[in-house]
């Protein structure tokens, strides 16, 4: 079919999720397609750290730990985004940042598979995934080593050697998405835990970790769940690894007696010893505002919104795209596709810069791939359209050619 922009406003106006658009704070004239990277402010967010700062640590002071329930908020928070991705309560915590809580779940998982050298994971992780897992085997010595194959190869590469295989669910770049009860079901076959980064899922699609047994898994709480540049991420940890997991990170806060001082560390019941030092109260706060919205939002309306706007998206370039040479490079089928679609071109950062001054943000990833992000409760069908639009003019105009639009940023 060929679109239009009123077929995309008749979307809008049957659109169940419309409502919490205006539960976000988006400024005027942006069209925001990086929610994949830095999610947008909820409205609710500035007056709920403005509260903890003012009344719970201006007037309660030390008392707030208790009082206003601060030592509780990781697991409070953690159990709401346990929701999302079918956590069990007791298994989902917020805590530190997703590169820590890899490195929190990998050394522990390497512990518990003693005499298995291998961490399994796939060329094009991303790169903090890869980097740490680098990093751990350095610690550690001779003997552990990361494999990476690319990803139609790694089913082949599961054997009783390999301790964890490190995936993640939604590749950041193409898009592409892991089966992940096929891979968990294929690495317990030959003993192999499976450790899954659920940076670009949580929160943009239906989830079920105990559904299909996973072990372990990390995510980020800046992306989809909302919850402010440098948002605390989290951790999952199967309750049937708890009892054998043994932090790396020992830190004081997950000991099972934080405030009798011992001289020795023993690892908290549960999830508890997946913390380590103290929490960011602040940052805590403002990550369950997100996460309470999203749970306000039925999960299944949220991934039908973004498969439909992947599908319009891509047809919306290969409509009005066609002469400007640029390659979808996401899956064709919404299925294997996460919440985004990715465009390849050789002038990729200068286009991207040339779109953001015009008030579309996406953002770009080396070398060539222009990434544009769906996020269900504040972007519209009829946006789609006007991206499209503003991305066709530059294009036709050159606009991407201006000196301005060459230079690359530190941040990207
Ligand atoms: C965004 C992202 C991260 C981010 O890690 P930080 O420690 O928050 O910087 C990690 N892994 C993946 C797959 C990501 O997409």
């Amino acid at each position: 079919m060929i679109y239009t922009r009123a077929h995309l406003e008749a979307l809008d106006r049957s659109d169940p999720l419309a409502r919490f658009r205006d539960a976000f704070s988006l400024p005027p004239g942006v069209i925001y397609l990086d929610g994949n990277s830095l999610g947008a402010m909820p409205k609710a967010t500035p007056a709920r750290v403005a509260r903890v700062v003012n009344e719970e640590w201006g007037k309660s002071l030390i008392r707030g730990w208790t009082d206003h329930q601060w030592i509780d908020l990781q697991h409070r928070i953690g159990d709401k985004i346990g929701r999302l991705i079918g956590a069990r309560p007791g298994e989902t915590l917020a805590a530190d940042s997703t590169s820590i809580n890899l490195f929190k779940l990998l050394s522990a998982a390497l512990h518990a598979r003693p005499g298995r050298s291998v961490i399994l994971s796939e060329t094009g992780n991303f790169p903090t995934d890869l980097y740490i897992a680098e990093g751990l085997v350095n610690l550690l010595g001779k003997d552990r080593q990361l494999v990476t194959v690319p990803s139609e190869d790694l089913l082949d590469h599961l054997d009783s050697s390999v301790a964890v295989v490190m995936l993640t669910h939604v590749n950041y770049r193409s898009g592409l998405m892991h089966d992940m009860a096929r891979i968990t079901k294929a690495a317990h076959a030959v003993g192999a835990l499976v450790l899954w980064d659920l940076a670009h899922s949580a929160g943009a699609m239906p989830i079920d970790l105990t559904a299909i047994d996973a072990d372990l898994a990390v995510g980020c709480g800046y992306k989809y769940l909302n919850g402010g540049p440098g948002a605390p991420a989290f951790l999952y940890i199967n309750k049937r690894l708890q009892p054998d997991f043994q932090p790396a990170l020992s830190g004081w806060l997950g000991h099972d007696a934080p405030f009798a001082f011992e001289p020795s560390y023993r690892p908290a019941p549960g999830i508890s010893r997946g913390i380590v030092g103290t929490p960011p109260i602040l940052s805590l706060a403002a990550l369950e505002i997100g996460v309470d919205l999203l749970l306000e939002a039925p999960m299944a309306a949220i991934r039908d919104k973004s498969c439909r706007q992947g599908e319009i998206f891509a047809a919306l370039v290969r409509q009005e795209l066609g002469a400007y040479g640029f390659t979808i490079i996401s899956p064709q089928d919404a299925t294997l596709r996460g919440s985004q679609v990715s465009l390849s071109h050789p002038n990729g950062w200068p286009i991207m810069q040339a779109l953001i001054a015009h008030g579309v943000i996406g953002d770009y990833r080396a070398p060539n791939v222009l990434r544009f992000g769906f996020t269900p409760l504040y972007l519209g069908y009829s946006e789609l359209w006007d991206v499209i639009a503003i991305l066709k003019q530059v294009m036709n105009e050159a606009v991407w050619e201006r000196t301005e639009y060459q230079r690359l940023a530190k941040v990207t």
